[in-house]
This record gives structure tokens, sequence and C-alpha cells, in this order.
């Protein structure tokens, strides 16, 4: 289908890399599956491609290209095995990137450069034995000491996580989820190879980090706001896991077709069974839909859009599209779809997993249904530097005037029977201290911080400012440990009687 994203130079490129796989790759993968890891060579002939840095920087060695040729490469990568895509895909779009977009100049010397020039693999360790839904629930922790952080915990699931060089880590400081960069090879880290069901040319480990001495300056971006950087490239992943399922499902029903010409009963190619030629219509046009709708927000997100809602649909569509497509082709082989030697075996392991890892579907399900049924918008958490464009565009109304503004905003019908009494510190030059008073169906704000408070908040004038106006992510900003509260349940209940800021 022709298609108004894609360039001649996009279509020579799509042929190049289609060459090198066919080249470099497709003949050693059943190796690298039995070897249960790819080499450290591949990843080199990669960088020297340039693959590895097709989203980065050129001054970090990287390609800088539009988001077409992510598309056409991650497409072609997952055409060659399911494991080997993971692993690529991981260092790229998730593990480095956090580098990429927040890290400081030091660190993309010395991790994205080689990163992108494949000298060293990247992993990404956020999950954790009890944290991979629900990501705020990690327990890896970094204890200050000085210029370096103390880590201790352990990560579970993690691509790349038994021959990676550095991690890209998740950990909980004072001050919230923190990013920061930990090498594989320091001391206080071990790791062990899972044996997982598929992506077996995938290494997938779990890791205890034992009092591992880290470098201050081995933080991404800003102490605390990791939460953020996490939930920001979702958006992301979730693309990615698209393109790389529009890969998966092209290859699966070519082979698929293959087999139906080639394979005869009583007398006839099975390809000219009505029942099988339907289900392979149906397949086919599921393929090429999604195939739009991810193209179509790959075209949005290269805009600038934050494409909560899209994403988290392509997510959820692609991998069980992906399980549907492999195991209805699977049918088609009979018994051989069963062995090990073609690949529609393997590929039928490989997918079970979409559906789980980068964010399982009941979690795509949930995030969806808030936006659909709630109605509830996301919007990139607060930046710092975004402080600017809120002042500038979005509200002339300051930190101390909204504050006031409480006790018109205030719902005594939503406030029948409820007493309560909340300190406001507002940090900034809009800021102050504030106590906000309701009893008796009634509300007031007084300056100062007066009688015993059931609520606390701490925050910063601008970030407050954000908040009211919808401009930033309160569960976000909570969790970066950008707005320190004391009680939520209060606080929950307090915000339900006002009405929001028009
Ligand atoms: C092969 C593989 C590779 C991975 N690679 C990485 C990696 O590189 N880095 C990394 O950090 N992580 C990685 N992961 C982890 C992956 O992201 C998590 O496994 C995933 O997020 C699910 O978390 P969990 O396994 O803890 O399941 P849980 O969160 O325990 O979920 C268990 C079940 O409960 C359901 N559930 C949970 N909460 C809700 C809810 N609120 N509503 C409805 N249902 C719910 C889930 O959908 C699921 O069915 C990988 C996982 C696998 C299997």
């Amino acid at each position: 289908m022709k298609s108004p994203y894609f360039k001649e130079e996009h279509h020579l490129f799509r042929e190049t890399v289609h060459d090198f796989f066919a080249k470099e790759v497709m003949p050693h993968v059943s190796e690298w599956e039995d070897n249960r890891r790819v080499p450290k060579d591949i990843w080199k002939k990669m960088g020297d491609m340039g693959y590895l840095g097709l989203c980065h920087k050129e001054e970090y060695g990287g390609m800088d290209a539009d988001i077409w040729y992510s598309v056409i490469f991650l497409e072609e990568l997952a055409k060659t095995n399911g494991g080997f895509s993971s692993n690529v895909s991981v260092h790229i779009y998730m593990a480095t990137n956090h580098i990429a977009k927040a890290g400081s100049e030091q660190l993309k010397q010395k991790y994205l450069v080689p990163s992108i020039a494949g000298e060293m693999v990247a992993a990404l360790a956020v999950s954790e034995p009890g944290a991979g839904s629900d990501v705020s629930a990690i327990r890896t922790n970094a204890r200050r000491e000085g210029d370096n952080f103390i880590v201790n915990g352990q990560k579970l699931w993690i691509t790349n996580g038994t021959y990676c060089d550095f991690y890209t880590t998740a950990v909980k400081t004072e001050n919230g989820i923190t990013l920061m960069v930990i090498d594989g090879n320091a001391e206080g880290v071990t790791r062990n190879k899972l044996n997982k069901m598929g992506l077996h040319s995938s290494d997938t480990a779990e890791v205890y980090f034992d009092n591992v001495k880290v470098p201050v300056s081995n933080v991404i971006g800003e102490e605390g706001r990791g939460f953020h950087y996490i939930m920001d490239s979702f958006q992301l992943e979730r693309l990615v896991i698209g393109m790389s399922s529009i890969g998966a499902n092209e290859q699966t029903l070519e082979q698929t077709l293959q087999y139906m010409a080639e394979r005869e009963t009583f007398g006839r190619a099975i390809n000219k069974y009505q029942v099988l030629r339907h289900t392979i219509a149906q397949l086919a046009s599921e393929v090429e839909q999604n195939k739009q709708f991810v193209y179509h927000t790959c075209w949005l997100h290269e805009q600038g859009e934050y494409v909560v809602k899209e994403c988290s649909m392509i997510k959820l569509l692609s991998a069980e599209l992906n399980k549907k497509v492999v195991d209805e082709c699977l049918q088609m082989f009979g018994g051989y779809g069963y062995v090990e030697d073609f690949p529609i075996c393997r590929a039928y392991r490989d997918v079970r997993v979409g559906t789980i890892a980068g964010g399982t579907s009941q979690i795509m399900r949930e995030i969806i249904s808030k936006i659909v049924v709630d109605g509830i918008e996301h919007k990139r958490a607060y930046n710092p530097s975004d402080a600017q464009n809120i002042q500038g565009n979005n509200t002339s109304i300051v930190a101390k005037e909204i504050i006031k503004s409480l006790a018109d905003r205030f719902r005594p019908e939503k406030a029948a029977d409820y007493a309560t009494t909340i300190h406001y510190d507002i940090s900034g030059e809009n800021g102050g201290q504030y106590t906000i008073k309701i009893a008796n169906g009634a509300c007031q704000v007084e300056e100062g911080l007066q009688g015993e408070a059931k609520c606390i908040i701490n925050v910063a004038d601008k970030l407050y400012e954000a908040l009211e106006t919808g401009k930033a992510d309160a569960q976000a900003a909570f969790m970066n440990g950008e707005i320190k509260v004391s009680d939520v349940g209060e606080m929950m209940n307090f915000t339900k009687v006002f009405k929001r800021l028009s």
C-alpha cells in the first residue's frame, strides 16, 4: 500500500537494512537461540551501520533521522528473530534514550557514544519482584554518601541484563524515584540469567545490587524525577512495540502463505480452501489496519503530541494481534507448525510475552478506560523548564491568588459534615504559607500556618500553578517527590469539595 510517510530515501534504507539482516543475522539466528544470547560483534556491526543511533543526535554519533527510519528498522528487525529484536529495541529506544534525553554531557560521552557505536550494550532496569505493573512500588534504594550513592535491591526481567555493560536503573532516593546509570561490572552487582519460555536469543536476567557504589554524577537528569522520565518514555516504548509488531505479523503471514502454496492435501494446495483463505484474509486486514494506526500515531508523536491514549491502544492491539496471527497461522502448518524446525513454532513461543512485557494488556485497558470512560486527560509531567511557558501561555494567575480563590470555589453541598484544616507551604516568589479551614459548611483561607493541620502540603509556586491550571500531572508530580503531601487520603477528600479553576 502506498504511504504518505515514506520517501524514496526511506525505501532505499529499507533495502539496505533488509540486506544487512539477511547477511549478518538470519544465518546465525538458530545458533543464537541455542546459545541463549547474541554475540558481541553483532552490536558493533550494527553500530558501524549507524542503526543504534538512528534516533540519536549526530554529535554523539547518531543519525538524528526522522521516525520513519526507526519504523523501517524496527519492522525489518522484527522479521529476523523475536529475541534479537527485543535486545536491540530495548538498547536503543528504552535504555539509552533516557541518557540521550536527560543525561549530562559526561554521561552521554561515557555511555551514549559507545552505545551508539555498538561498543557497549545497555539495559533498562525498572521492574522488580514486587513491582512490575506498579512502577511506583519499586524498593531498590540509593542512599547518599558523599559523592556516591550506595544502591541495594533487586531487579527482575531485565532484557540484556546478563551481558550488558550498564543498566539505566530506577532507584528510590530521598526525594522520589531517580534514574541512574549503574555499571554492570561494578562491585556488588550480580546477575542470573532466567530460563524463559521464548525469546531465547534474548538474555533476560535478575540483577542484585549489594551495596553498589554509584557516583552521584551517574544520576540521569534530576534526582527524584525518574518517575516522570519513565512515564514520559512509555509512549515511545509502546509505539516501538507497535512498530515491531508490524514486521513480526507480516513475516508470519508471508511464511504462512508460502507454506500454504506448497502444501497439498486431497490433491490441492491448501491455499485453495475457502475456510483457510478467509482466515488469512481476516488476519491480513487486521494487520493492515493496525499498521496504519501505528503509522498515524508515529506521525502524531513526531509532531510532538503526547499521545498516551493512542500509544496505549497500540500496545494493547498490537500485542493481542501478534498472538492471534501466530496462533491462527500455526494452524495452517498442521503438525509441522509444532516442531522446532519451522520458524512459526519459535514465533508462537516468542509472541506470548507481548501481552505481558512493556505493560500488560490489562494495564493498557486500565489506562484507556480512564481516558475514554472517566475523561482523564494525560499531560506531560511538570518540567521546571516549562515554567516560562506556563506563565507565558497558560495563565496569568499566580499561586497566592489561586490559593485565595479556594474560598470562592468551595462547594458546601459537597462538604456536609466535613471538617478539616490544611496547611499549604508554597515556596517561590508567588507562594507563601496558608491555612485552609473547612467547618460547618464554610471555607476560610488564612495567611500563615494556623492551628493543627490534618494534612501539610509542600509545593513550589510554579508547580502549584501548573497543577491547578491542568498543565501538570498531579500523580506524576507526587511520585516524583515534587509535591509533598503528609496525608494523601485527606488531600483527596479535600480536593473533592472545590470547583476546578476555570
Ligand atoms: C521477557 C520479559 C522481558 C522484560 N524486560 C524488561 C526490561 O528490560 N526492563 C524492565 O524493567 N522490565 C522488563 N520486563 C518486566 C515487564 O514489564 C513486567 O513483567 C510487566 O510490566 C508486568 O509486571 P509483573 O510481571 O510484575 O506482573 P504484575 O504486575 O504482578 O501483574 C500480574 C497480573 O495482574 C494484572 N494486573 C496487575 N495490576 C492490575 C490492575 N491494576 N488492573 C488489572 N489487572 C492488573 C496484570 O495484567 C497481570 O495479568 C520484562 C518482562 C518479561 C517477561
